[in-house]
């Protein structure tokens, strides 16, 4: 058995960036850019109304001085529209946002400013604006001002959140080379389990674990590849072993404790996967075995093996698999690496003899003055103390009871 600081060491060690991918750009979201993403127009792409309303030429404006002109509409502009059709002195265009400027005009005078009912005025009809605050060029994006073809728009490093698919979408990159998300393929062994659709006959358990770990894997923007259940048979979980090898990382659950059919370690010795570690000292998850697959040409596989009991494995899964996630990922070393900090407890927690312990906990409060409540747990089969958990409070092993006031460490969950 070996401590979590030691366990996570080994972990990191184990973990490498995948090499980065060409890919779809939506399948980048969340990872960084490794080549820049360079542009293939100008943007805007030309001189664009940025208001609904006439497109005019500011020196027909400036002659007016502040006063009424009035022009002839000589054509209408929605967005998407375009045109020959050039706007002469004493000329306008009816334009709406989005269309580009014609030829010759210069500036836009929003709809507000027509006077005596002509702002519904269409091409063949003449309007009256008046716009006391005229500045040449108003309302109008200017082409290439934003960036240029041809220009490198994100920088390789670049982590491509909303805003940088965007801009990648805009320049016309439908796929980039960037770090890729972990496949992470997720097998519940045991031979009591039944899915989630099934109501339990006597003796058999629900399969909690792998919607629970395919939504954690889910949410750090990783990509779960369920492989469902496997029963403790040697050769069924061989087989299936076989098959989540092929992922990046292998999240199994249940099998790993001292019981007869704990069948785990040993299929995976079978299957070539070396351990790293068994055990580790921390409560609830004690029994977490890690391992790696090593293939020669292409990275190794990253292999955990779970407890079988929900809470054990989720906290394992947040302490353990989490960075190893991180790292696959190509983030910095301990970018996904639950944050700890020092709260206050709101009532008496309780730590155990033997091993550091990590309870469900509900944070809140600004940081400097963070509060944790320790949630009703009854153990580790018991999920429903974590449902609505934003934290750990983690209790080293000195069987004390912390009473409420004391100040802890807490792990925080996003
Ligand atoms: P094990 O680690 O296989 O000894 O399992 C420990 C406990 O966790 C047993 O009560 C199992 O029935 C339960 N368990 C194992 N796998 C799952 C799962 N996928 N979902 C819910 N409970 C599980
Ligand atoms: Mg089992």
């Amino acid at each position: 058995m070996i401590e979590v600081d030691e366990a996570l060491r080994l972990i990191e060690a184990a973990a490498v960036p995948l090499p980065p991918r060409r890919q779809r750009l939506l399948d980048a979201c969340g990872f960084a850019l490794a080549e820049p993403v360079v542009s293939d127009v100008d943007s805007p792409p030309w001189d664009r109304a940025m208001m609904d309303g006439f497109a005019v030429r500011g020196g027909d404006v400036a002659a007016a001085a502040g006063g009424v002109v009035e022009l002839d509409v000589v054509v209408d502009l929605a967005a998407g529209d375009v045109t020959t059709i050039v706007v002469g002195s004493g000329g306008c265009a009816r334009i709406m946002t989005g269309a580009p400027l014609p030829a010759g005009a210069d500036a836009v005078i929003p709809v507000e400013c027509a006077l005596d009912g002509t702002a519904a005025t269409h091409a063949g009809g003449r309007v009256r604006l008046r716009d006391e605050r005229f500045r040449p060029g108003q309302h109008v994006a200017r082409r290439g001002t934003a960036f240029q073809a041809g220009a490198e728009v994100l920088a390789s490093g670049t982590v491509l959140g909303a805003a940088e698919i965007g801009l990648a979408a805009e320049a016309g990159a439908t796929h980039v080379v960037a770090a890729c998300r972990p496949r992470v393929a997720i097998l519940s062994t045991g031979s009591e389990l039944v899915p989630p659709a099934a109501t339990p006959a006597f003796g058999q358990t629900r399969n909690s674990n792998g919607p629970m770990l395919a939504a954690a894997v889910r949410l750090l923007g990783a990509e779960p590849i369920p492989l469902g259940l496997v029963a403790d048979r040697p050769e069924a979980l061989r087989a299936a072993v076989a098959q989540g090898l092929a992922a990046d990382v292998l999240l199994l659950s249940g099998g790993v404790s001292a019981g007869d059919l704990d069948l785990v370690p040993g299929v995976l010795a079978l299957c070539g996967v070396e351990q790293v570690f068994h055990k580790v000292r921390h409560k609830p998850g004690k029994p977490l075995w890690f391992g790696v697959y090593r293939r020669a040409a292409a990275p190794g596989t990253l292999v955990f093996g779970l407890p079988g009991n929900p809470a054990s494995s989720l906290v394992c899964f947040d302490l353990f698999a989490r960075p190893a996630l991180g790292i696959l990922g190509g983030k910095p070393r301990d970018a996904w690496h639950l944050p700890r900090a020092r709260a206050r407890l709101t009532a008496p927690a309780k730590a155990a003899a033997d091993r550091p312990v990590y309870l469900p906990c509900r944070l809140a409060g600004p940081p400097d003055a963070l509060e944790a409540t320790p949630l009703p747990w009854t153990g580790s089969s018991d999920l429903r103390g974590f449902a609505g958990a934003n934290g750990y409070v983690a209790l080293p092993a000195n069987g004390k009871v912390h009473e409420a006031g004391t100040e802890v460490d807490v792990v925080l969950r996003p």
